[in-house]
């Protein structure tokens, strides 16, 4: 039996990178997935995507929804009870960065990080929560960073916003942990996928990388393995936890 046989999971912003990697990851132990995009350009990558994970005999639809958008995100788990019937495990991980230097950093772009890093893991949460409770059941993973432990220069509003899901999470593990809701977080390190694509170029990259224990630069892979551990009973009695995935770079 795979560790997520009859499971529903809902993973966010999952057209590529980290959240592909989980959809993928979690589809191959066998649970259902509903997954969002935004904009992934070509309508054919996301057909290709949901191709890729009912190829793992499992049912997978994909949805546009904002997860920045409390409206959006509350229609979007409606519609998947209506086609899913149920919702098991919701992975929060859309998310992007808009880096600055404090000084040239404008309040729009502030509020753009806030609202879809860390708006959204509210939005969604609020929602997924009532069928959970109703099953007396359910794990939420949320993607933070290590940058939300460590802070960087020129990432306040990241920082920030990475910061905001560990206290929200914890606060949410302490409040529904009597009905068997489990919320956990992880903190990547440097993955390579498009959001750190201009990270691993030349010296910059071997500095970065000379920082790491591992002496690697992380893939959504080694992301998407953690989350199926605090997605499946494996990790039973975990709860409240943040689990960095940084190859040692944070400790
Ligand atoms: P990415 O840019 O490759 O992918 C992010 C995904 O989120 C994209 O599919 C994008 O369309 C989607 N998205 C953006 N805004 C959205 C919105 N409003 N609603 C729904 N979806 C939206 O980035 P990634 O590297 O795969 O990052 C995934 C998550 O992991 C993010 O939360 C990121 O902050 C976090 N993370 C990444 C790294 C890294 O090194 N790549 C490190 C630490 C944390």
């Amino acid at each position: 039996m795979k560790a997520l046989e009859n499971k529903v999971a809902i993973v966010t912003g999952a057209a590529r990178g980290i959240g592909e990697g989980i959809a993928m990851k979690l589809a191959e132990q066998g649970a259902h997935i509903a997954f969002t995009y935004v904009s992934e350009g070509s309508a054919e990558k996301v057909t290709a995507l949901q191709e890729k994970l009912t190829g793992f005999g499992v049912k997978a639809k994909a949805y546009r929804s904002n997860a920045g958008d409390f409206g959006e995100c509350e229609s979007f788990v409606n519609d998947v009870m209506k086609e899913f019937g149920q919702v098991d495990i919701c992975v929060n991980n859309a998310g992007i960065s808009k880096d600055n230097l404090l000084l040239r950093m404008t309040p729009e772009s502030w509020d753009d990080v806030m609202q879809i890093n860390l708006k959204s893991i509210f939005n969604m949460t609020k929602q997924v929560i009532r069928p959970m409770m109703k099953a007396k059941s359910g794990s939420i993973i949320n993607m933070s960073s290590v940058i939300g432990l460590m802070g960087n220069a020129g990432q306040s509003s990241y920082a920030a916003s990475k910061a905001g899901i560990i206290g929200f999470s914890k606060s949410v593990a302490k409040e529904l942990g009597s009905r068997n809701i489990r919320c956990n977080v992880i903190a990547p390190g440097f993955v390579e996928t498009d959001m750190t694509a201009y990270l691993k170029e030349g010296e910059q990259g071997d500095k970065y990388k000379a920082g790491i224990p591992l002496g690697r630069f992380g893939t959504a892979e080694d992301i998407a393995n953690v989350t199926l551990f605090l997605a499946s009973d494996l990790s039973a009695y975990v709860t409240g936890q943040v689990i960095s995935v940084d190859g040692g770079l944070y400790m």
